[in-house]
């Protein structure tokens, strides 16, 4: 079984549309939907925005329904340069830009009890999501790391500091988390995310003008990564 997250409906509704036989579960105020999608059995739900929902979810989900894999899809703010509206970014490891314990000494962002500060996504999974987004055509496609934090960022200030700390090419608020729940639970995971935004000082505009279309980008990749992925 597959399992699929997404912060909010709109990134998740063609995906939850589309299966079949679906059974609805809800468990700690989260709706599960499982069922088949693109011929592959699928858990889907929508954790709602930030680390402490997108955790809940990815534990409730681990726990429930046992999933082989788990992907995050949906939209996120731009740190690449490169990267622009539409555009997609593919994480190979998730980092979470607002864990700081430094004061202590630590680098930022480790994750104390880990010891590291970027968990790795499976790389099967990441290289089959920047395959397929870079043969669709008039969409670019970037892999690397993709950082996550409370905080919709929307000034040019945090937004270097996250790109010059991290390295990160694109900025969420859930990815890191689910990495983080799938890296203990040791399940294989995925973070597909398409540019809604900037990340800067017009973000927030950016946003609500692109969210639809950023949603419909990472739905169409993931239809597509289910089609191809092994049963
Ligand atoms: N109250 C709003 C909150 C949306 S927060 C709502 O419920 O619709 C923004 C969402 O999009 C988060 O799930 C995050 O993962 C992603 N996102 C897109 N652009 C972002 C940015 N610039 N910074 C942080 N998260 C961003």
């Amino acid at each position: 079984m597959i399992g699929i997250i997404s912060a909010m409906e709109i990134e998740a509704e063609r995906l939850k549309k589309a299966i079949q036989r679906a059974k609805k579960t809800k468990i700690s105020g989260i709706e599960f939907v499982s069922g088949e999608l693109c011929s592959q059995d699928v858990v889907v739900a929508v954790c709602g925005i930030g680390k402490v929902f997108a955790a809940v979810c990815a534990q409730t989900m681990i726990l429930h329904y046992h999933p082989d894999i788990i992907v995050n899809t949906g939209v996120a703010g731009a740190l690449s340069s490169t990267l622009s509206i539409g555009d997609i970014a593919v994480a190979d490891r998730v980092v979470q830009h607002d864990m700081d314990t430094s004061p202590l000494g630590d680098p930022p962002g480790l994750l104390s009890g880990i010891g590291r500060v970027q968990l790795p996504c499976s790389e099967m999974i990441s290289d089959m999501l920047f395959r397929i987004c870079s043969e669709i055509q008039g969409i670019k496609c970037e892999m690397g790391i993709v950082a996550s934090g409370d905080q919709f960022v929307n000034s040019a200030e945090r937004k270097q500091y996250i790109y010059d700390t991290f390295e990160a090419i694109a900025v969420e608020m859930e990815g890191a988390a689910i990495g983080q729940v799938c890296y203990v639970n040791g399940v294989s995971f995925g973070v597909l995310r398409a540019i809604s935004d900037a990340a800067d000082d017009s973000s927030h505009i950016e946003f609500s003008d692109f969210i639809k279309l950023a949603s419909a980008t990472s739905c169409l990749v993931l239809e597509r990564f289910l089609l191809e992925w092994k049963k």
